[in-house]
């Protein structure tokens, strides 16, 4: 079996201007929240790593949301008014009500949407998803690096013909299994 470092995925920049629409509607939601709930929440962290056709991604022991940097350039408007808010409710849902007996998009999570947030609670988007479609599968490693490989790389794993090194620990990457991610 070969063993190959991984490439670095390219990265897409996000305009600064948008960057500032994110997190302005995200302290928004989050001190509308804070006065609601009369609790006050760090702020989560926000990055522009989300890959594949999912627009954004909640990780709840991290604080943190992944923001799909494509999506949101091609959608501005409603991208911010709907993903920010949804990806949020899942944290606060998380900070509130903790994991055991919770669905992901069950009533606690649309309780907060609608009577806290104040927006529609909408389990998935509908924006185009033709410049995102190919798909990538998530892999990790021994730091923190987050690895997305390519359908044709991942396919090579499956079938033993190669494995991938991550360039900063040196680790062979292995699919990250159980995600505590939700779309
Ligand atoms: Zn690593
Ligand atoms: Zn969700």
């Amino acid at each position: 079996m070969a063993s190959r470092i991984l490439d670095h995925m390219k990265t897409i920049r996000v305009p600064i201007m948008l960057q500032q629409r994110v997190m302005k509607t995200l302290r928004e939601k989050l001190a509308l929240a804070e006065q609601k709930l009369e609790q006050t929440f760090p702020e989560p962290v926000i990055n522009y790593k989300q890959r594949g056709t999912t627009a954004g991604s909640a990780y709840l022991k991290d604080w943190e949301i992944r923001v799909n940097p494509t999506l949101l350039i091609e959608n501005p408007d409603n991208f911010v008014d709907e993903v920010i808010p949804h990806e949020l409710a899942h944290l606060l849902v998380y900070r509130v009500f903790g994991r055991k007996g919770v669905a992901p998009h069950g009533n606690e999570w649309k309780w907060m949407m609608q009577n806290v947030l104040g927006v529609v609670p909408k389990r998935t988007h509908n924006f185009a998803v033709t410049s995102v479609k190919s798909r990538t599968f998530r892999y990790l490693c021994g730091c923190d690096t987050l690895h997305e490989l390519t359908i044709r790389r991942h396919n090579k794993v499956e079938r033993g013909e190669n494995q991938y090194l991550c360039r900063k620990c040196g680790e062979i990457l292995r699919r990250e299994i159980a995600s505590a991610a939700e779309s």
